[in-house]
């Protein structure tokens, strides 16, 4: 009986920990819309990154071939560059992210990475240089400090913490009782949006991307979480090259290049003063948010 009943029992286990992790996977892919169908190329190579220069060279692309959302889009970020894609929901924003991690192949032109097209590359080499801060992190219900160095095993507590205090979460983490060994997620601590999201930022961190790509939430965060927040994306942005899309305005003045989308196509870009002194659909937008703003 003994013989049988462990073996079982001990099975049990590690069938409850499989598919645990299968609905963390889960939960990941769904968030990050991975249709996980994409395959890498026999002959694949891994990704040499030389400064991270983004390169959608005529791209077209459509969710099914009856509808396409991009066509004839191009657009170079250069290395360290900071880049903003801006535009009316539905304009293809999120949808460029999704093509720059290759969720999907584009059905024309191409998206290249330091002069390496995205399909001769491997998937894992592309992953692994690309470092993206979603609107909304996916915890797992495990510990924070498993959680900040998801992706990184051999992280030692020095770099999660030094990570941490970057993505200034540190401080809040050692309030905790448990500090960093403190469950977090669906069965554990439930953490705000903004906290969260420094888990996401000292994640990033600790993976240490030369190319980011940043979802900025769309939820108000209040004043204060907001302004750090910035403050930890804008220091952890410097020597990397930075894709974001953006919701408000506010967030991108600075940024090197702003990208107005519409209909899958850019209708204008260029930097903030002259966006607004172009008098366009840059400067409608602004104005409308400012409005916006000082109503709330
Ligand atoms: P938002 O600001 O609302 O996030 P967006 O500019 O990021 O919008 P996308 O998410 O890129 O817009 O969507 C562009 C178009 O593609 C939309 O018309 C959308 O309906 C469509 N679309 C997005 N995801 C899918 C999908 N998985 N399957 C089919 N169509 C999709």
């Amino acid at each position: 009986m003994i013989q049988i009943t462990m073996p079982l029992g001990f099975l049990g286990t590690v069938y409850r920990e499989i598919r645990q992790s299968l609905t963390d996977m889960g939960e990941m892919f769904d968030l990050l819309h991975q249709p996980a169908e994409i395959q890498d190329a026999p002959d694949a190579k891994p990704l040499a990154v030389s400064g991270g220069r983004i390169e959608f060279d005529d791209v077209a692309f459509g969710y099914d071939a009856a509808r396409p959302i991009l066509r004839g889009f191009s657009l170079t970020v250069e290395p360290g560059q900071k880049v903003a894609l801006v535009g009316p929901s539905g304009a293809g924003k999120s949808t460029i992210g999704r093509l720059l991690f290759r969720f999907y192949d584009v059905t024309g032109g191409a998206v290249r990475i330091d002069g390496q097209d995205l399909r001769a590359i491997t998937q894992d080499s592309l992953h692994a240089a690309i470092g993206i801060v979603p609107q909304d992190t996916v915890l797992f219900n495990d510990t924070i400090r498993y959680n900040i160095a998801y992706g990184r095993d051999d992280a030692t507590q020095d770099e999660i913490e030094a990570a941490a205090r970057a993505a200034r979460i540190h401080d809040f983490v050692m309030s905790l009782p448990e500090g960093y060994d403190t469950t977090v997620g669906e069965r554990g601590l439930k953490l705000s949006g903004g906290e969260k999201q420094r888990v996401g930022i000292a994640r990033t961190l600790l993976k240490n991307p030369p190319i980011l790509l940043l979802d900025e939430a769309t939820s108000a965060l209040d004043t204060q979480t907001e302004r750090d927040i910035q403050v930890s994306l804008k220091a952890m942005g410097k020597g990397r090259t930075v894709l974001t899309i953006a919701h408000r305005l506010s967030t991108i003045v600075d940024a090197d290049l702003i990208v107005v989308m519409e209909q899958g196509r850019i209708v204008e870009q260029g930097r903030h003063e002259a966006l607004l002194a172009q008098g366009g659909r840059y400067a409608a937008m602004w104005a409308r948010q400012s409005a916006e703003e000082d109503v709330a």
